[in-house]
């Protein structure tokens, strides 16, 4: 029963995420400087949060006993442990990272005024929030800021993602694949054996017993690595065709199917160039393997914003 329970706050949960953004799309303007509405904002990344701790809880106290018979001691189940951990660990990090670090904000009319010898008669600027507008800049409407390169706002993460926080964004979205393929992976058994009595050397009347409704979440991991994987492949093809969610959705409002092909599929996608997947992802860590492992951007946090770009 507190399975179920679970099951249900959890949607709920992340149905009230939805049900916030559509509000603030529908008024923009609403009540943003109440404490309601900051209290509103900082409840969206609770469902996240909440997913986070009831996974580790799951797999440790639940899930592991049963697979392994000896789960703390034997090699068996000190792989498996390290292996939950590690995966846990660069959704987490990388989750925070998305966050809480600024997807990179032009500077404002002002502060360049200010600041530097800049000609600003030259320069773009948002009628909105007079950042400079640069190409790929967009005005984010949930922050009421310009950002730059920003690819979409995200509910999860109460942010933008933008060119300081894409990297954290996108690796999230890999290792919670990751993560949840390990997950069906581990579930997969104990459905089979206790939800559709499976003979297999799994079952055993006395641990399906113990594990009860639980035995139902391999469902539940499936359902969500679907939505997760989709996702880290839409991402993935943004990349590969150059293009940011926003200017990806514009674009596909005006063209035809014919179009869509010729000129997303193939002469974007087959475009050498790639100057967002360079600029936003493969610049962000000196060496290939510092993505997998929990770290920050060693680039400064704020390039040029023409450097890459033509
Ligand atoms: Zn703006
Ligand atoms: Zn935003």
């Amino acid at each position: 029963m507190a399975f179920v329970w679970i099951i249900i706050l959890s949607v709920g949960l992340i149905q009230g995420v939805f049900i916030i953004t559509s509000l603030q799309t529908l008024f923009p303007r609403g009540s943003k400087k109440t404490w309601l509405y900051r209290l509103l904002k900082a409840f969206q990344i609770t469902p996240v949060l909440f997913i986070f701790a009831s996974s580790i809880w799951f797999f440790f106290m639940v899930i592991l006993p049963i697979l392994v018979a000896k789960p703390f001691t034997s090699f068996e189940g000190i792989c498996y442990a390290l292996i939950a951990s590690y995966l846990w660990l660069n959704m987490v990090f990388n989750y925070l990272a998305a966050m809480i670090i600024s997807p990179g904000y032009p500077e404002t009319r002002q502060e360049l005024e200010e600041d530097t010898d800049i000609d600003t008669e030259s320069l773009k600027f948002c009628g909105k929030c007079s950042r400079v507008r640069d190409r790929g800049t967009h005005h984010c409407s949930s922050c009421d800021s310009c950002v730059m390169l920003m690819s979409h706002h995200c509910p999860f993460t109460n942010n933008c993602v933008g060119l300081n926080n894409f990297a954290y964004f996108y690796l999230f979205v890999l290792h919670c694949s990751l993560g949840l393929v390990f997950a069906a992976y581990c579930t997969y058994a104990p459905f089979m054996a206790c939800m559709l009595n499976y003979r297999s050397s799994f079952y055993n009347p006395k641990v399906c017993t113990e594990l009860g409704d639980y035995a139902v979440m391999f469902l539940v991991v499936i359902f969500v690595l679907l939505f997760i994987f989709v996702m880290l492949c839409f991402h993935t093809f943004l990349l590969v065709i150059d293009m940011s969610m926003i200017d990806f959705l514009k674009l596909c409002q005006k063209l035809s199917l014919r179009e869509f092909l010729k000129n997303i599929l193939i002469d974007r996608g087959l475009r050498k160039k790639k100057l967002l997947l360079r600029k936003l992802l493969l610049y962000r860590r000196e060496k290939w393997w510092k993505f997998f492992i929990p770290g920050f951007n060693e680039i400064p946090e704020l390039l040029p914003p023409d450097e890459f770009l033509v």
